[in-house]
């Protein structure tokens, strides 16, 4: 399989070129330029598999010649050796939980893939790798998880001090070894400030093998769509599910709709944002226009600007195409506290602030599509968002045993001023 820039002015390249690279050197999103489609068999054939075989299956054509059999094999089973199991809420809506993995957020799936991917390019190339990212919480943590003793690879994580959660900071700074995390005293945009002017410097570039773990890598976006596969397995309805995905950068949704141009029988699919609501007014104008950041709630959300639009347009081809396939609705704070605390006390089921959004959206869709049943994909688990959830359910929220643990180790981390000529020093002197 090759890939193509979205934006045309690249060269085609390779799983392993595009899994290295990112992004392409136009600054473009790199595309697969064929998208395997299959028949009506092999969905039904798909519910007996295991989830490790599915994985294998469906990232083959994708990844190509660039990796043997038996690695894939191996990847895809460590990437998915976690439970996501589809939950019944309600009489029509089910939760497909997606934390069940290390770092109890969706994310997982794609870090771990994308890891061992590079891992094993690494071990190709003499210099090794080095991962640079910016986090504002949770892409860090499912970074650092995924890269953990991954040979020939060496993660820098930059965090904002003071402004991770708890557990968030534990996640990025506990593990040692080749994960070092950067307390920056500033703001996530300073983080990415440097991380940027890292990658644009070229006597950095001379010294190190640079990647970044950003979601737009297509070795992070491209397995995601394994969670509409398992959703579907879990599926017992004759009439295809609608899909809620609570919506960000819209890696997650993009991968969905992958699924969907594969075959996958899915009736409809909402794009559920916060106060975010980029997405939501393009379907109500056909104007796309990005917008500053909004504060809220269910934070992994929070963004204005979301990178995987693009790939959303080239897979439904054009503002109608689009329309016809998903719909948004752009849910507020409020609103969203109102339904954690609805749906904890009607059905006894907990969401996080993100599977709220998602929820709120579907049930306001199922009441004007009276028959129709769906599924909200849960994200995160509560207890990330405790500080959050907590004062809404007006309870403690348990621990699972794996933050626990966590509790218990030594923090590794470095101070650094949001100053490049401190972080140059810092890189150079490694
Ligand atoms: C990243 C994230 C999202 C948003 O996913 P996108 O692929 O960016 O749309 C939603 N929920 C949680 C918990 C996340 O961490």
């Amino acid at each position: 399989m090759k890939y193509y820039s979205l934006n045309h002015q690249s060269p085609d390249v390779s799983f392993r070129e595009a899994t290295i690279q990112g992004q392409a050197p136009d600054g473009g999103l790199y595309f697969p330029q064929s998208i395997p489609v299959y028949n009506e068999k092999w969905w039904t054939e798909v519910k007996l598999k295991s989830k490790a075989e599915i994985a294998f299956d469906l990232m083959s054509p994708y990844i190509g010649d660039v990796m043997e059999s038996q690695t894939l094999h191996r990847i895809c089973e460590e990437t998915v050796d976690f439970e996501m199991p589809l939950v019944r809420i309600n009489n029509n809506i089910f939760s497909l939980e997606l934390f069940h993995g290390p770092t109890l957020a969706f994310k997982d799936v794609g870090a771990r893939f994308m890891s061992r991917c590079l891992g094993y390019f690494a071990t190709n190339n003499t210099r090794g790798v080095t991962v640079l990212v910016a986090t504002s919480g949770d892409t860090g943590g499912a970074v650092a998880s995924g890269f953990l003793d991954v040979p020939g690879v060496e993660v820098i994580i930059l965090y904002p001090s003071g402004r991770v959660s708890e557990v968030q900071e534990l996640q990025l700074t506990t593990h040692g070894k080749n994960i070092i995390a950067l307390e920056v005293s500033g703001s996530f945009d300073d983080c990415q400030r440097l991380v940027k002017a890292a990658f644009a410097d070229a006597e950095i570039r001379e010294h190190f093998f640079l990647t970044s773990a950003n979601s737009i890598n297509v070795a992070r976006w491209l397995p995601q769509q394994l969670y509409y596969i398992y959703a579907w397995q879990q599926w017992l309805n004759d009439e295809p599910p609608v899909i809620s995905v609570p919506s960000g950068n819209f890696g997650n949704i993009a991968a969905g709709l992958l699924a969907y141009k594969s075959g996958l029988p899915v009736r409809q699919f909402i794009a559920a944002c916060n106060s975010n609501d980029v997405f939501t007014e393009y379907l109500k104008s056909a104007i796309y226009q990005s917008k500053e950041t909004v504060a809220t709630m269910s934070n992994a959300m929070d963004v204005g600007d979301p990178s995987n639009f693009v790939r959303v347009l080239r897979l439904l081809d054009d503002y109608k195409g689009v329309k016809e396939m998903v719909c948004s609705e752009s849910v507020s704070d409020s609103d969203t506290k109102s339904t954690i605390a609805e749906v904890y006390r009607k059905y006894k089921y907990l969401l996080d602030p993100h599977g709220a959004v998602a929820f709120k959206a579907l049930e306001n869709y199922l009441m004007l599509h009276p028959g129709m049943s769906g599924i909200v994909l849960e994200t995160a688990h509560p207890v990330k968002f405790a500080p959050a959830v907590e004062p809404v359910i007006g309870e403690k929220i348990e621990m699972p045993a794996k933050l626990l643990t966590l509790f218990e180790n030594k923090k590794w981390k470095t101070k650094m001023a949001p100053d490049y000529a401190v972080f140059k020093d810092y890189l150079l002197s490694r």
